[in-house]
């Protein structure tokens, strides 16, 4: 049995090993692989991954805290994850860990058409920002970042050729892609945290989108997020966290089986979870 499992804290509500198991089966896979969860504190991540081979495991999935301790601690990776700094799948081989980024690439399979030459405002400057604006502009797009913090939209712009924009400067209509890459709209039930799940943290005029942009939300909340459902009623074509997600770990699915991921059953488990 090949096994797999997504790493974090915490891992509980997890959705990938539903997801992937779906895969698995819809591969006809699901009697050599599995896919499971394993919690761990940043303390144990250091000293547990590397016996994870030993104990059967060809690759996990790497979620928060864990993404940059998980480019740490591989012997190679790949351009992505070097470049952000962080990644989101390990593989194990022959005593060696190969880390990768799929957030980047998830992101981009995300979207209805490539961003190339587009302008789009990326919302956030933590982890999964950087991840998102390197794709962007890896992708061919102009990209604004605004963060609460400003000083981080700063860094971040200066690292990857992006421009950083105050709240009074943002043109919301203007934007082909707006990308929510901010923990606003993150769901109590799901979530330690103690975020507003309205629109009002975010420097966005929900009067202001338009039919013809792309509004993703990276947050996955049990329902609709404030951001989605005002771009929804609007007209905006919306990629959800849910979506996001997927793809992300369809690429994941896509590096260590060398298969192509089912998308229709992985999005189906994904979301009936
Ligand atoms: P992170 O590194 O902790 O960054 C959090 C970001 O949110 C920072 O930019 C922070 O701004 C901002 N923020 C937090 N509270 C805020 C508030 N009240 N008002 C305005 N801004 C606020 O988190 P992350 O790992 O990037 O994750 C961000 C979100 O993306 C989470 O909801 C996570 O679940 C989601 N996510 C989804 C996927 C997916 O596959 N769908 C993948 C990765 C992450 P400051 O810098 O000012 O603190």
């Amino acid at each position: 049995m090949k096994r797999l499992a997504v790493i974090g804290q915490p891992v509980v509500h997890s959705r990938s090993p539903a997801m992937h198991s779906a895969a698995f089966e819809a591969l006809g896979i699901d009697d050599d692989w599995s896919y499971g969860a394993i919690e761990l504190s940043p303390d144990e991540f250091g000293r547990r991954v590397p016996e994870l081979e030993r104990d059967g495991y060809v690759g996990a999935n790497v979620t928060v805290p864990h993404k940059q301790a998980a480019l740490a601690i591989a012997d190679d990776a790949s351009e992505a994850a070097r470049e952000i700094g962080a990644a989101n799948t390990l593989s194990f081989r022959d005593g060696r860990i190969h880390a990768d980024n799929t957030d980047a690439p998830g992101l981009i399979a995300s979207l209805p058409e490539p961003p190339s030459g587009g302008r789009a405002l990326v919302l956030g400057a933590g982890g999964s920002a950087r991840a998102v604006v390197w794709a962007l502009r890896g992708a061919g797009a102009e990209v604004e970042i605004w963060n609460r913090t400003s000083a981080r939209a700063e860094e971040l712009a200066l690292r990857f050729g992006a421009r950083a924009v105050a709240a009074g400067d943002l043109e919301t209509g203007a934007y082909d892609v707006v990308v929510n890459a901010t923990s606003v709209g993150m769901d109590p039930a799901t979530t330690s945290n103690r975020v507003d799940p309205s629109l009002k943290p975010l420097p966005i005029d929900a009067d202001e989108l338009r039919a013809s942009q792309v509004v993703v939300d990276l947050v996955y909340a049990s329902g609709e997020t404030d951001l989605a459902r005002a771009a929804r009623g609007r007209g905006a074509t919306v990629v959800d966290g849910l979506e996001v997600l997927v793809h992300q770990g369809a690429e994941s699915l896509r590096i260590w089986t060398g298969l192509a991921p089912p998308l229709e059953a992985m999005r189906k488990a994904a979301r009936s979870n």
